[in-house]
C-alpha cells in the first residue's frame, strides 16, 4: 500500500485520473482514517491546473518542466507552504523527495527516464505509467530496481492485468503472456485503405479515452509493441513468450497461460482508474465507482490475431525486443518524432511506421548500453526522422 505519493505528469490523462482515485479513496471510511497523501506534483507547463491541484492536495513540493511556468507558479502559490522547482532537475528532485514512498511516473516520453532513475535510487516504489522508461532503458532499470529493493508497479491496463494474474504464482510456471490489444480504430483495414487517413480518424479510439500520443500509438499498434517490450522486462519473459491477441472490446485486459495449460485472465471495464488504484493499493483493493461488467449484455468476447502485414510496427517492436541494446530506444524515439510530425500534418499515417523501420535499419546497435548510449541513439533517431521531414 502506498501512502505518500509523488505524481509526475499530474495534469495529463493518467495524472488527473490518479488524483481522482486518491480523492475517491480519501472520501471512503478507510481513507478518512488513513488518507493517501500527495507529497509532490509535477507537470509540463499547465500552470493554472497545477495551481488548482496544489490548492486541493497541498503537496510539500511541486515542479514544472518549463522554467517560465515554474516562475509563474511560484508567484501564484506564494501564500502556500510549497516549494516549486523547475526543469528536469526539478522533476528528479521531486522523484527523490524524502517524504514520498511511491512515485507515479505519468509523464509522456523519454523525459520520464531520468526522474524514474532518481526515484529508484532514492528507494521509492515506482507506479510505472511512462512506457518509454522500460522500453528504452529496461536493461539499466531492472538491475537498479533489484539493487535498491524497490517495486515496479505497472499502471498500464495490460501490465496491471498480468501483474494481477501472477498474484501468488511462481514466475517459472508461466508458459506465455497473452497481451490483449483492441486493434485500435483501424482494425480490419488494409494498408491501401490507410494511405489517406487523417489525425482526426486516428484520434478516435473505440474504447479508451487517452492522451493524443498514446491514441495515435494505438492506431499504429506501436503502443502494443511498446507494451511487448515492457512486459518482457517487467515479467522476466522472452519476446517469444509474449503473444498479442486482438480482443476488440477491451474487456479482457490480458491473460497468462501457465505450464499446466491453465489461463488466467483479468477483466474489467476499460477504465484506467482500476490499474492506477491497484498500483497504489496492491495487494489490497479499493472500491471504485465503476459499472459492473454485465456479461449477459456483453454476450460475447471475440478474439483475432493481429494483422502484422498492415500494422508493421508490431513485428518491428518484436525485432527491437529480440535485439535489445539501443534498438528499442530507436524504435521509441523514431516513433515519438514521427507521431509529433503526424500530429502537425507534416507526414502521413503510414509514414510513421516507415520512419521507425528506416531509423532502425540504419542504426548500429550498441549492446549493454549506458544511459549516454541510449540518449545518443535516441537523438540520432530523432534527428533522422526530423531531417527526413515531409519526405515523399
Ligand atoms: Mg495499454
Amino acid at each position: 500500500m502506498s501512502e505518500n505519493i509523488v505524481i509526475l505528469g499530474s495534469t495529463g490523462s493518467i495524472g488527473t485520473q490518479a488524483l481522482e482515485v486518491i480523492r475517491t479513496y480519501n472520501a471512503s471510511a478507510e481513507g478518512k482514517r488513513r488518507p493517501l497523501r500527495v507529497t509532490g506534483l509535477a507537470a509540463n507547463a499547465s500552470v493554472e491546473q497545477t495551481e488548482q491541484q496544489i490548492r486541493e492536495f497541498l503537496p510539500e513540493r511541486a515542479a514544472m518542466y518549463s522554467e517560465e511556468a515554474a516562475a509563474d507558479l511560484r508567484a501564484r502559490v506564494k501564500d502556500l507552504n510549497v516549494r516549486i522547482s523547475a526543469g528536469i532537475e526539478g522533476l528528479e528532485e521531486l522523484a527523490a523527495m524524502p517524504e514520498a514512498d511511491t512515485v507515479l511516473t505519468a509523464v509522456v516520453g523519454m523525459i520520464g527516464i531520468k526522474p524514474t532513475i532518481a526515484a529508484i535510487k532514492a528507494g521509492k516504489n515506482i507506479a510505472l505509467s511512462n512506457k518509454e522508461t522500460l522500453v528504452a532503458a529496461g536493461e539499466l532499470i531492472l538491475p537498479l530496481v533489484k539493487e535498491h529493493g524497490v517495486r515496479l508497479l505497472p499502471v498500464d491496463s495490460e501490465h496491471s492485468a498480468i501483474f494481477q494474474c501472477l498474484n501468488g504464482e511462481r514466475a517459472e510456471r508461466v508458459a506465455e503472456i497473452l497481451l490483449t490489444a483492441s486493434g485500435g480504430p483501424f482494425r480490419g483495414r488494409k494498408r491501401e485503405e490507410l494511405k489517406e487517413v487523417t489525425k482526426e480518424d486516428a484520434l478516435k479510439h473505440p474504447n479508451w479515452s487517452m492522451g493524443a500520443k498514446i491514441t495515435i500509438d494505438s492506431s499504429t499498434l506501436v503502443n502494443k509493441g511498446l507494451e511487448v517490450i515492457e512486459a518482457m522486462h517487467l515479467f522476466g519473459v522472452t519476446p517469444e513468450q509474449i503473444r498479442v491477441v486482438v480482443q476488440p472490446k477491451s474487456i479482457i485486459h490480458s491473460m497468462v497461460r501457465f505450464v499446466d495449460g491453465s489461463v488466467m485472465a483479468q477483466m474489467g471495464q476499460p477504465d484506467m482508474k482500476l490499474p492506477i488504484a491497484y498500483a497504489f493499493t496492491t495487494p489490497d483493493r479499493m472500491a471504485l465507482p465503476s459499472e459492473p461488467l454485465d456479461f449477459a449484455a456483453l454476450q460475447q468476447i471475440s478474439f483475432e490475431a493481429p494483422d502484422t502485414e498492415t500494422f508493421r510496427a508490431l513485428p518491428l517492436a518484436y525485432e527491437a525486443a529480440k535485439t535489445l541494446g539501443t534498438l528499442p530506444a530507436v524504435f521509441n524515439a523514431a516513433n515519438e518524432e514521427a507521431v509529433a510530425a503526424f500530429l502537425k500534418d507534416e507526414i502521413r499515417f503510414l509514414d510513421i511506421t516507415e520512419r521507425i523501420e528506416e531509423a532502425m535499419a540504419r542504426h548500429r546497435v550498441v549492446q549493454q548500453p549506458s544511459l549516454e548510449d541510449i540518449f545518443e541513439a535516441e537523438e540520432e533517431a530523432r534527428e533522422f526522422v526530423r531531417l527526413k521531414g515531409k519526405g515523399r
